[in-house]
């Protein structure tokens, strides 16, 4: 049987595809990956305590139950949800072909929501176990305002435009935030070095590392090495932010579709249309910029709706 829409993916943008083309009559397939980029299904939010931007919950509600939530109401119109990781794919004709360890299939349209993997550095004290989100995080527009860190000194690790941007961010609620590169050059834009630069709250702390994030309940100390002197000391901050970069988890795709040089899906502006007619991707895989489950859900209502009218149209 060849399937008219394939979701891949299991976040917020997948479930919303999902809604979507139930709710369309499309009878869609959904793989959500079985710790696929080495995230649960869920996605990036089953990673996080409490998601406090998403409407429609002024109270705020835990990653994990709103991830459920997504799952249930996707299951609820129909969605048949497979919890198998898809690693092949062949776009080169239509249907196209898709496969994961246990099934293989063929699919009309196929929708791309994979998602992207937020690096972490391996530095004591930051680990699952220990202080990762208990003031350690890798999303500041996230977490940053949560009641803990008001008024406190906090660090982003990082030298790109997102270190820069999380850490102007974090300048509205911080006493004072540490942006810490491993090299002397900023890898960031020059506007977006400029604006942190002039930023009096921002201490620059260049060609240092962290060696050790400590505390009990919350970070309480960040330890840091110049690693020109190697000398090292201990500041007391209450927060942690890793600006590292994302893996889009594109690598399934075995190139059969056009990325930028970081991997993301390149889709045509203001559609989620990627290089080969009928394959549509949505969320984080395709946006390296907003990163909000919110804009997540809403590209993968954009990507069920032309995945639609792309059938009508076929
Ligand atoms: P993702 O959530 O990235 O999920 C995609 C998932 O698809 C993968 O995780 C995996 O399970 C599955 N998958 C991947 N490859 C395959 C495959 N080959 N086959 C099958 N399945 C596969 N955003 C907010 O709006 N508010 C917040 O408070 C917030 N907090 C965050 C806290 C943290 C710690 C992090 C890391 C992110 C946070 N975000 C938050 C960002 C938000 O989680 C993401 O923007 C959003 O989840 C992206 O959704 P997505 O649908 O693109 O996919
Ligand atoms: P980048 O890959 O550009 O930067 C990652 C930074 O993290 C680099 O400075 C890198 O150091 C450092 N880094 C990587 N791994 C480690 C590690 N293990 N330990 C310590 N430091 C590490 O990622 P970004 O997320 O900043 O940006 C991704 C893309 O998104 C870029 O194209 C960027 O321009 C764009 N973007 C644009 C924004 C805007 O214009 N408003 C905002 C945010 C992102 P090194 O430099 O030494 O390699």
């Amino acid at each position: 049987m060849t399937e008219n829409v394939v979701i891949i993916g299991s976040g917020p943008a997948a479930h919303t595809a999902a809604i979507y083309a139930a709710r369309a009559n499309l009878n869609p397939v959904l793989f959500e990956g079985f710790m696929a980029g080495g995230i649960a299904a869920g996605g990036q939010l089953t990673t996080t305590t409490d998601v406090e931007n998403f409407p429609g919950f002024p109270e705020g509600i835990s990653g994990p139950e709103l991830c459920e939530r997504f799952r249930a109401q996707s299951a609820r119109f129909g969605t048949r949800i497979f919890t198998e990781t898809i690693n092949k794919v062949d776009l080169s004709r239509r249907p196209f072909r898709y496969s994961s360890d246990e099934q293989e299939g063929e699919a009309k349209t196929l929708i791309i929501a994979t998602g992207a993997t937020a690096k972490r550095d391996d530095i004591p004290g930051t680990r699952d176990n220990e202080l990762w989100q208990k003031g350690v995080s890798a999303c500041a527009v996230c977490d940053g305002a949560l009641p803990m860190f008001r008024n406190k000194p906090m660090f982003v690790v990082g030298g790109g435009d997102s270190a820069m941007e999380e850490a102007g961010f974090l300048t509205k609620f911080a006493s004072k935030v540490y942006l810490v590169h491993r090299r002397d050059e900023l890898r960031a834009s020059q506007i977006m070095q400029q604006r942190a630069k002039a930023n009096p709250k921002i201490e620059f702390l260049l060609s240092h590392k962290v060696t050790n994030v400590g505390g009990g309940n919350g970070v309480e100390v960040v330890s840091v090495q110049d690693l020109k002197t190697n000398a090292t000391r201990d500041i007391p901050a209450a927060g942690l932010f890793f600006a590292i970069g994302h893996i889009p988890n594109t690598k399934f795709l075995d190139g059969q579709l056009s990325c930028d040089e970081q991997g993301y899906v390149l889709t045509t502006p203001g559609t989620t249309a990627t290089s080969v007619e009928g394959v549509f991707a949505a969320g984080d895989v395709q946006d390296k910029k907003y990163r909000q489950a919110i804009t997540a859900a809403g590209s993968g209502c954009a990507a069920a709706l032309e995945a639609e009218h792309f059938l009508s149209a076929h």
